[in-house]
């Protein structure tokens, strides 16, 4: 059943709200730090889990022309959001026996192997044209790309790259967001001795955290993620973000419990005294991961509440003791990521990264974009709820 805008808001147990200005904002700031060199978008994991198609929509309005995904799924979903004349990267390359799909919907693989690289080229002949592609050289991650020795193998044949029209090569950063690294100047030196031996092709070389380490890193085309979406790379915050995702739960349900009186899943917390406590409709299959158990705060305006005992499926429970009852209510929102408390902050919590943070965020949420304009079409994604725009 669809159903309606107001509906899903009266409906869902808490409420997501993505400023897509605030990813447009990071767009711009990255591009400035680019300084003139060209700025694409890393939207995979829809767009790490704030909405691959909104996002994308919103960064080709502001000029954005480049877009990796990681599947070929997330490519072909993407491509009818996105002008025919954008590129889409795939950045895991195509599952062998997929090449067709790739070629009849515009896609452009990251060619990883030797094995993506033949049967890229195989598909050419058989399609009787040039294939675009992006070539990945394995600079010292020892994940995807080619390495120095099949690099070699490869350019000793002649006609190596025949029918493949080479847009970038490409090599990914395994230790950018430590800019003290020495992994980094390696891999950077590795990328330029590799490219000495390619014809002359546009390189794209640092992801958020390396176009944070300098120009030296940054290439022709930078390749942020996780800095469009308002999230640091590390440890290292200096970058002023604009924050893109704000989280609301709602309560449930409000309680006063004795001295003594045991809290959620294995009474992992024991009231020591008098307590009065709410329940909010946010839980691990939320995204609001199980490891926050009895750690972290919710927040009503300034005051933090504490959550106590194990964070459950779908709902965890607040220490409101020092709130006014007057204040609270059944269906009110209490703030779980916002001004108070960054994803980054909820990551040092949880003991992760802010990317399982933002890619974990659940599909049950009633989602709300700021920043749609009116001249874009509606987003709309698939999920287990119909996500809903509100004006700014
Ligand atoms: C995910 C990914 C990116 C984006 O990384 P961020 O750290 O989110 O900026 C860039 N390049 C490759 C190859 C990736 O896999």
């Amino acid at each position: 059943m669809e159903l309606t805008a107001a509906e899903i808001d009266a409906a869902a147990g808490a409420v997501l709200t993505v400023d897509l200005d605030a990813v447009v904002a990071n767009y711009r700031l990255l591009t400035r730090m680019l300084g003139g060199r060209r700025c694409a978008a890393v939207v995979k994991a829809d767009a790490y889990g704030l909405g691959a198609e909104p996002v994308a929509r919103k960064l080709q309005a502001a000029g954005c022309r480049h877009f990796f995904v990681a599947h070929l799924t997330e490519a072909l979903s993407l491509r009818p959001v996105l002008d025919k004349t954008n590129n889409i990267f795939v950045l895991n390359g195509l599952n062998p026996g997929s090449e067709i799909h790739a070629v009849r919907h515009n896609i452009t693989p990251v060619l990883n192997s030797i094995e993506q690289l033949h049967a890229w080229r195989q598909q050419a002949m058989l399609s009787y044209r040039t294939l675009p592609a992006v070539l990945q050289l394995d600079t010292g991650m020892s994940r995807l790309g080619l390495s120095q020795s099949e690099l070699d193998s490869l350019i000793a044949s002649p006609h190596y790259l025949e029918g493949i029209d080479l847009q970038f090569v490409m090599s990914h950063l395994a230790c950018a967001d430590e800019p003290d690294h020495p992994a980094n100047r390696m891999q950077l030196e590795n990328f330029v001795s590799m490219r000495r031996h390619l014809p002359a092709i546009p390189a794209s070389f640092a992801n958020s955290a390396g176009i944070f380490l300098g120009s030296a890193y940054q290439a022709d085309l930078g390749r942020p993620g996780i800095a469009l979406y308002g999230a640091h790379p590390g440890a290292n915050r200096s970058t002023p973000l604009s924050p893109a995702v704000k989280l609301e739960a709602k309560i449930v349900q409000l309680r006063e419990i004795e001295a003594g009186a045991g809290v959620g899943y294995g009474h992992a917390f024991i009231s020591s005294k008098a307590t009065r406590l709410a329940t909010i409709s946010v839980g691990y299959a939320d995204g609001w991961m199980r490891s926050l158990s009895g750690r972290g705060c919710a927040f009503l305006d300034d005051q933090p509440l504490p959550i106590v005992g194990r964070v459950s499926m779908d709902s965890m429970t607040l220490d409101v003791s020092m709130v006014p009852p007057s204040k609270l209510r059944p269906g009110a929102l209490v703030e779980l990521i916002g001004p108070h408390q960054s994803v980054d902050d909820i990551a040092a919590h949880a003991g992760t990264i802010g990317y399982e943070i933002l890619t974990g965020l659940g599909t049950r949420y009633a989602r709300r974009y700021r920043g749609i304009g009116s001249d874009e079409a509606t987003a709309r994604t698939p999920g287990a709820m119909e996500r809903t725009e509100i004006a700014r």
